[in-house]
């Protein structure tokens, strides 16, 4: 029997929990075979779970920044946040994939049915609802936030980069602009009126930014005159807005090479006259858009700039310093690449688990003459579902602590605090947004094993989902060269000082850990991956300086190693206060029946993350010391090559 294809809920509600969204779109003929779903289920019981009990997001409320919020607002915020990308993005991401960007008359057009969501999505204020009210935000957390972007990236990557892209190109400005530069776009930028982009990629300047050719030339009047090309710019033009702001970087006459060298500029679309009115064109032309494995419905332009005519633009900060400000959009942008990542991650096994209950093929193991079952049951699918569960919900809490961490060192009062969280959160940026993205497409391509042949059909949402998030492990830095920072700078900064901050934070969670003796086995693999991280720590350190290029040939392995700890650190955590709630629930014991688990809601999800944690530990930590002795012990024969 051919499998049901999701036209009517195929989940029985009761068997996720009662926060679970579950929307079954029906298709409007924009197929003529089949169904393609705008379909997702979100699990707003997990993000309740982690703002709520792991994060205790209420600590937030002690800021001065968050003292006018209360927690009932957080949780209407995220609440009416999931609500909007479940029922009012999921359904256009499928018709986005569908039709793709077009050019006309030199402008982008994106696909149609973004359009009445676009305008929504900017007229409740979710765009800009992380920063300032001074500019039209709303001065949520990032933390809080956090759920609203996870689901508006799983509703639909290529939608939600517009407005992911725009107010973190607004925030550049408002952080380094000049007072003139901030009421002419911020507000403009954070409510979505404009949109914003990151202009950095050239032909001849991919990872190396520093290669860049665009140059700019002082026209004595405040502005500067610009010229260039740069490729592969998300959201580089868009009918969605009526002008679109770039954030660019260029040389200006006379400058150094490489990055030291390079400044920012605010080049728009159209100028923008002084009085705020979108005047002439400035001669950004989108010389044509790149076909693509996915993120159909994200514009990816390449850019003239100056070459039809002369284009301006305004200088932000000081002369050569434009990267270290980029780094401000990039760090940003990074934590969101691998909210990308969790995000299809979670969809992705949602829509598998609903599928593996569903599916009947095959008879028990164990009972092969009751005739055949849904194939949650078969061992090989319940380790990938499982394999898919712990590397969802561990990336969406690292990703979730990295906004705490970032919400705490932008807020806090007590320095020490502060400065803990900025360190931590430089340290774990390239590790949550690698590990995050690589995780995130190993997990789709999971996702279409369960599926069997049924996920390779465009019928279904899972091929979409494995194409749409491969880009995430290339763009932003790709994942080597998130390998490289973390082992070439973020291990060496302030004499291994962020490193040291991590390891006293998980050696302390140990602590915490150990002292549950039902946790005993995970603790002790966890323990281990602290252990092995630990080594080739050490070993990078004496190695770099005897052969730069045989440590280097570990940073990706380090970083995978990283990450491991990192999710297992999150998973763990999660255990711990699982196991003390389940107490609570049972009476004292955390041994529960599979009939408790099936008929509580609560048991059920408790011991669920409890049993994440303890697969996590023995499935992907037990692997941290052979993994720490391949590094350590590795050959030269990838040096020694002659391809
Ligand atoms: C869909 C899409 C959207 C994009 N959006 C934007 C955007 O909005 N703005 C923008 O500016 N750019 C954007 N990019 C560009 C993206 O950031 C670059 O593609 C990326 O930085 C890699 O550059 P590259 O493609 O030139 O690859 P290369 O730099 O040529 O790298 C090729 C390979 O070599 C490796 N490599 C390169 N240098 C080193 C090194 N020094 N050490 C070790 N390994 C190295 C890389 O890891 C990679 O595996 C986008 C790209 C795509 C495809």
């Amino acid at each position: 029997m051919r499998p049901c294809k999701f036209v009517a809920p195929v989940v029985d509600p009761a068997k996720l929990n009662e926060y679970s969204f579950i929307i079954d779109f029906p298709p409007t003929g924009h197929r003529t075979r089949g169904r393609k779903m705008g379909h997702l289920i979100f699990d707003k019981r997990d993000w309740n779970f982690i703002l709520n009990e792991q994060l205790d997001v209420s600590r937030l409320l002690k800021f001065k920044a968050f003292e006018d919020y209360d927690t009932d607002v957080f949780e209407q915020v995220v609440s009416e946040g999931i609500k909007f990308a479940v029922e009012r993005i999921a359904p256009v991401n499928p018709l986005g994939d569908e039709a793709g960007c077009t050019v006309e008359g030199g402008f982008v057009k994106v696909p149609e049915a973004y359009h009445p969501v676009y305008k929504e999505l900017k007229q409740a204020g979710w765009i800009g609802m992380i920063h300032s009210p001074e500019f039209g935000g709303q001065g949520i957390p990032l933390t809080v936030a956090a759920p609203v972007g996870e689901a508006q990236s799983a509703a639909s990557q290529a939608f939600a980069m517009y407005g992911g892209l725009t107010h973190s190109a607004g925030h550049l400005i408002e952080a380094f602009g000049t007072e003139k530069l901030r009421q002419l776009f911020v507000e403009k930028m954070y409510t979505g009126e404009w949109g914003g982009t990151m202009c950095l990629t050239e032909p001849n300047a991919g990872s190396e930014v520093g290669d860049l050719r665009s140059k700019a030339s002082d026209l004595g009047d405040g502005t500067w005159q610009i010229q260039g090309q740069k490729i592969f710019i998300s959201g580089g033009d868009s009918d969605l807005t009526s002008n679109t702001v770039h954030l660019y970087l260029a040389r200006c006459e006379g400058d150094p090479a490489g990055t030291r060298g390079i400044s920012l500029f605010v080049v728009p679309r159209h100028w923008v006259n002084d009085d705020g009115s979108i005047g002439e064109f400035n001669n950004v032309s989108v010389v044509g858009i790149e076909e693509k494995l996915g993120i159909h419905g994200s514009a990816t332009c390449q850019l003239s700039v100056g070459e039809d005519g002369p284009a301006r633009g305004y200088l932000v900060g000081e002369r050569g310093r434009g990267m270290s400000y980029m780094f401000q959009m990039m760090n940003e942008a990074r934590i969101a690449c691998g909210q990308q990542g969790s995000a299809l991650a979670n969809a992705a096994y949602q829509q598998a688990l609903a599928y593996a209950r569903d599916r009947v093929q095959g008879p028990d193991l164990q009972n092969p003459r009751a005739g055949s079952v849904a194939i949650i049951n078969h061992p090989d699918v319940r380790r990938n579902l499982m394999f898919m569960k712990a590397y969802s919900e561990g990336t969406r809490a690292l990703l979730a602590r990295c906004s705490m961490w970032s919400d705490i060192a932008a807020h806090s009062d007590d320095e020490v605090e502060a400065g803990n969280a900025k360190l931590l959160l430089e340290l774990a940026t390239p590790i949550a947004k690698a590990y995050s993205t690589d995780k995130g497409f190993k997990v789709t391509e999971l996702a279409m094993q369960v599926l069997g042949g049924y996920g390779y059909l465009k019928e279904y949402p899972i091929e979409q989902y494995m194409r749409d998030i491969k880009i995430a492990s290339l763009y932003e830095g790709t994942n080597g060269i998130q390998a490289l920072d973390l082992v070439g700078r973020k291990m060496r900064a302030n004499g291994g000082q962020l490193f040291m901050t991590y390891m006293a934070t998980l050696g302390e969670f140990l602590g915490r850990i150990g002292a549950v003796s039902e946790l005993a086995d995970i603790a002790k693999q966890l323990q281990s991956g602290q252990e092995s991280l630990g080594k080739v720590a050490m070993w990078l350190q004496t190695t770099a300086g005897e052969d730069m290029k045989i440590a280097i040939l570990q940073a990706t392995p380090f970083l995978e190693l990283f990450g491991d700890v990192m999710v297992g650190h999150m998973l763990c955590e999660q255990a711990v206060i699982a196991a003390e709630r389940l107490a609570e629930l049972t009476g004292g014991s955390l041994m529960t029946s599979a009939e408790q688990r099936e008929n509580d809601a609560e048991i059920r999800f408790y011991a669920g993350k409890i049993g994440t944690a303890r697969f996590f530990a023995h499935a992907v930590l037990q692997l941290a010391r052979s993994k720490a002795f391949a590094m350590t012990n590795s050959s030269r024969a990838a040096l020694n090559m002659v391809f």
